[in-house]
């Protein structure tokens, strides 16, 4: 297990005030969804809470007695449990982790036989489910029947992308907690504390990783990928007709095909240009409406340019694409198809709007 960093969740304000209020109460529910992008600190939170709820530190044991709903400077990570749980050796605290594989019922199975046994050390036993929606649904529905009649002195901690992403009747028993992507000052601090980098490099990777630190992280390991990152924007940018907003004849449909079908060779990187589609026609729409936050700050201008020549029905129809692409490839629908579908709902957008809004 890695040591949870605790300033990942300084950006979560929400989240540690639940927390807190849960710990100072003293009443915690039988189970907890923590949802949020990948990188946002779902797991580091996960582990810190198990640490707070288990600390010997006297200011931790005062919190839960007194009901202050602070949770600054805790846990200590450094008494007996606190040091326990960092290592991945407290018996109280069991965490499956599938890495990116499914979670099989025979895993479950063994968790929930654990979880039926009373506590060894601490007041209660806490498991954490990594990317909780890897379950199968047989293991989704041997972990319900435990949510269905929780073993006392259990503490379920479920984290997920979305909370829709869990079948229904397991995310209505969990208490939900949601975390935000991290702000970019947050994660160039962090980038520039653990990777020793410069301030102008970790923010420029700070402002490529949308509020995941682990993107962050994985760009600064590799520069390739960084750049391979900015030439996939670029292309993106100009795909999307994001550079001739203004020409209103976007670029014929034999080339848009094109670049469906060059993007469906490149299977494993169509959820992150889709992501990115997604980040420059949102970062359009916000400069239209001048408010809230721009992603892609360093290509400012452009989008300034673009979201002045481009109605928000057109954006609002394409984004809606985007996500309808998202869905069909998480369904398996075949990637080319679905490229294909979206470049053309991506054009039929600005038609549509041409033909509504005759100039
Ligand atoms: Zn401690």
């Amino acid at each position: 297990m890695i040591k949870p960093d605790l300033d990942l969740l300084k950006d979560q304000k929400l989240a540690r005030r639940l927390m807190g209020a849960f710990l100072a109460s003293g009443r915690l529910p039988h189970a907890l969804l923590f949802s949020g992008i990948g990188g946002s600190g779902k797991k580091a939170a996960a582990v810190a809470f198990a640490m707070a709820c288990n600390c010997r530190a006297a200011e931790a044991k005062e919190m839960r007695a007194s009901g202050k709903a602070l949770w600054n400077g805790l846990p200590c990570g450094d008494c007996a449990p606190c040091r326990k749980i960092l290592s991945g050796n407290h018996p109280d605290i069991l965490v499956v982790d599938a890495g990116g594989n499914t979670i099989k019922i025979e895993r479950i199975r063994r968790l929930c036989q654990d979880l039926s046994l009373k506590p060894y050390e601490g007041d209660r036993r806490i498991a954490v489910i990594l990317d909780a929606p890897r379950m199968t649904p047989e293991a989704a529905n041997a972990l319900l029947k435990v949510l269905e009649e929780p073993p006392p002195e259990t503490l379920l901690i479920l984290t997920a992308t979305q909370r829709s992403d869990l079948l229904p009747t397991l995310a209505s028993r969990c208490h939900p907690v949601n975390f935000h992507p991290l702000s970019e000052g947050r994660i160039a601090t962090i980038l520039e504390r653990r990777c020793g980098i410069s301030a102008d490099a970790a923010a420029t990777l700070a402002a490529m990783a949308h509020g995941s630190l682990s993107r962050a992280l994985a760009l600064a390991d590799s520069p390739a990928d960084a750049a391979e990152w900015q030439h996939r924007r670029e292309v993106v940018f100009s795909a999307a007709g994001l550079d001739h907003p203004d020409a209103r004849i976007s670029q014929p449909l034999t080339v848009a095909l094109v670049f469906a079908e060059r993007l469906s060779l490149e299977k494993a990187g169509i959820p992150e240009t889709l992501e990115i589609l997604q980040s420059l026609l949102r970062d359009t729409m916000v400069l239209h409406w001048r408010s809230g936050h721009v992603f892609n700050k360093d290509l400012i201008e452009k989008l300034q340019y673009a979201s002045q020549h481009i109605h928000p029905d057109v954006l609002l129809a394409q984004m809606t694409a985007v996500q309808h692409a998202e869905r069909d490839l998480t369904a398996n629908v075949n990637p080319r198809l679905v490229l294909e579908k979206l470049m053309i709902e991506l054009r039929d957008a600005c038609d549509e709007k041409d033909r509504r809004h005759p100039l």
